[in-house]
């Protein structure tokens, strides 16, 4: 049996990585939700679109997202290094409590995991997207060492930015996210609580694959 696996946390504690690796080693699909909300955020950015003022429901009509493989297009074109700037991380959160832009991508998640294998990474899957997913994982972890990762994560990309920089967006981020009326940042209640400060990648992604595994051979 193929079953949905739901990965949650705050902003930094490597939610991605893993996913991406827990889905290699399980041969699922890897649906990175938090670049759909970037991709919406850099369609704004790049059209000069007051997000704030103009109606969002038609403007939405002209930003089509789909994924090649782990690769994001926004209308046609690759945008995976766009979406990652501290610009589009500076707005992301703003763009992603409108609640046109949530149920538009919400419905987009919902088709990608119909067919089950897959495992998505974000903010509400768990709770939202895929209230019955067969495993929920919230993944937590000290504000500095996520701080610290991230930076680590721009400067390969030849981004370089301060931690002082870094922390404050990860830490306003998480405040936007967590208080934000249309799905909030929260642990489902079926959830399992990962603190990943100690953690090797490795093991985060062992720990997963072993969840999973439980469940699908179990069934
Ligand atoms: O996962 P990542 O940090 O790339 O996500 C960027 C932003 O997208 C988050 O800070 C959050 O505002 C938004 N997001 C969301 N719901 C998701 C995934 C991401 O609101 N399911």
């Amino acid at each position: 049996m193929k079953i949905v696996i739901a990965i949650d946390g705050y902003s930094g504690t490597g939610k991605s990585s893993t996913a991406k690796q827990v889905a290699s080693r399980l041969g699922y699909h890897y649906i990175d939700s938090g670049a759909m909300y970037r991709a919406v955020t850099f369609f704004f950015l790049s059209n000069n679109i007051d997000f704030k003022k103009t109606e969002i429901r038609e403007t939405l009509k002209d930003c089509s997202i789909t994924f090649e493989g782990t690769s994001i297009y926004l209308n046609g074109k690759c945008v995976d290094h766009e979406i990652r700037t501290m610009e589009v991380n500076q707005h992301v959160s703003e763009v992603s409590a409108i609640s046109e832009v949530r149920s538009k991508l919400v419905e987009q998640q919902r088709k990608m995991g119909e067919k089950k294998g897959v495992v998505m990474d974000g903010r509400d899957i768990g709770t939202v997207v895929f209230p019955k997913a067969e495993l929920k994982v919230f993944m937590t972890a000290d504000t500095d060492i996520r701080a610290e990762r991230r930076r680590k994560e721009l400067e390969k990309k030849g981004m370089n930015e301060s931690i002082e920089v870094i922390k404050a967006n990860l830490i306003e981020r998480d405040k936007i996210d967590s208080t934000r009326e249309d799905s909030p940042l929260q642990m489902a209640e079926d959830a399992k609580e990962i603190d990943t400060s100690h953690l090797t990648l490795s093991e985060q992604i062992d720990k997963i694959v072993e969840m999973a595994e439980s469940i699908i051979y179990a069934s």
